[in-house]
């Protein structure tokens, strides 16, 4: 078995470990996202999600005071299992500081740093939404064209070939037609889909809010934010204050949905610049039990969140709450992994570190921004990534103005 099909088959196998809360029913499908921990003696998934719905920008205007940074506005399976992932990570530095265990980090000096050996490798079952899913449909070839000689040739479909300045779908002859998405080129973009038929229908480049009906969404897709995550790394602006930065070292993407690589190349970073810092990708063979296909034609509303941790591994999630949670029964009943318990994680450590435990501080009067403001270096790469990708949108303030 190859490396991509090993790392597709340890997330479909710990799926199927779980219990059935929160897996789609008969004609429902959904995304299932893993990340899988290789160190020198195993592989080992530390991370799970499914997931496909995101909130519209008009439930989170009125998200209330409670639900700041308690909410999650993207549960699409990606970015919740970057987040679970993101709980793993403070498990192990807990683990560190209090046992003097972890096993991924170790102390070098007063130093954290990831032990010899340890690489994360991304899985997700589905192409990502938005630009990796701007992928060419090929004609196959007509059997009886022939040339001259009376051998078999390719049907050249005559296109338009029209190239959108430079950011257009270079037409090749036996390209007939693009698979569309629903995620639409975010409002700051300069272009904007041309919606012509055939290839034109997309340009390929822009970034884009996540596909889905109804009202339109904040979130943008996950080719957009996993573009993000291969410059600036998976572990965000907090964790960065204690951790080096994290990368994938490889993308799995499933079988049985639209794939090019050259689409996923584009969408993941070329799209950018040449220079784009990329983890290898493959496409595994493996199609996952639950994904899109003729009976299943209803996305699942909820999402299972697993992690490696010691306390409360899974969680379902339905509308970014904890499934069951009301509104009425709002404290201390959401998601661990939202903003807030991530602003929780990110005291606990800090108590504990030995660099910054005795530092002055109050932690009901610091925000989750300001916090994020401490990580120098993640925001000096973030900086520079915004004058690579001009249009990125700034969330809205309201929810990072938290604090405990
Ligand atoms: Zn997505």
């Amino acid at each position: 078995m190859n490396f991509a099909d090993k790392i597709a088959e340890l997330c479909i196998d710990k799926y199927k470990s779980l219990k059935k809360t929160g897996k789609p029913r008969d004609t429902e499908w959904t995304v299932l996202s893993g990340i899988v921990l290789k160190n020198e003696h195993c592989l080992k998934v530390v991370s799970l999600a499914t997931g496909t719905k995101c909130l519209s920008s008009k439930e989170l205007i009125n998200t209330n005071l409670y639900d700041m940074g308690s909410r999650l506005s993207d549960s699409h399976a990606e970015v919740l299992t970057r987040r679970a992932f993101l709980r793993f990570l403070y498990d192990q530095l807990d683990q560190l500081l209090c046992l003097n265990k972890s096993q991924v980090f170790q102390f070098n000096e007063s130093v954290i740093e990831f032990i010899n050996g340890v690489s994360f490798h991304f899985y997700a079952s589905h192409t990502p939404c938005g630009d990796c899913s701007i992928v060419p449909k090929f004609k196959k070839p007509a059997s009886d064209t022939r040339d001259d000689d009376g051998h078999c040739l390719p049907k050249i479909l005559k296109l338009e070939e029209t190239v959108i300045e430079d950011k257009g779908i270079v037409v090749d002859g036996f390209v007939e037609d693009i698979h569309r998405t629903g995620a639409k080129c975010v409002a700051t973009e300069k272009n904007q889909d041309l919606h012509l038929p055939g290839v034109n229908y997309h340009i390929t480049g822009p970034l884009r809010t996540k596909p889905g009906r109804g009202d339109p969404t904040l979130s943008l897709s996950c080719s957009d934010k996993i573009a993000k995550w291969n410059f600036l790394g998976i572990q965000g602006a907090l964790l960065s204050l204690f951790i080096p930065t994290l990368k994938f070292e490889t993308i799995v993407i499933g079988s049985g949905c639209p794939f090019s690589m050259d689409s996923m190349e584009r969408g993941l970073g070329k799209r950018f610049s040449d220079e784009y810092p990329l983890p290898k990708i493959y496409q595994s063979s493996l199609i996952f039990i639950h994904n899109k296909d003729d009976d299943r034609v209803n996305p699942c509303p909820s999402s299972i969140i697993w992690s490696s941790v010691r306390k409360v591994d899974t969680e379902i999630a339905v509308e970014g709450r904890k499934q069951g949670a009301t509104t009425k029964n709002k404290k201390g009943n959401y998601l661990l992994v939202t903003r807030r318990n991530f602003l929780n994680n990110f005291f606990n450590i800090i108590e504990k570190h030995p660099k910054y435990k005795l530092l002055p501080r109050h932690p009901k009067k610091i925000t989750y921004f300001h916090c994020k403001q401490w990580s120098k270096d993640y925001q000096k790469s973030w900086s520079n990534l915004k004058t690579i990708i001009k249009s990125w949108p700034s969330k809205p303030m309201h929810l990072q103005e938290f604090s405990l």
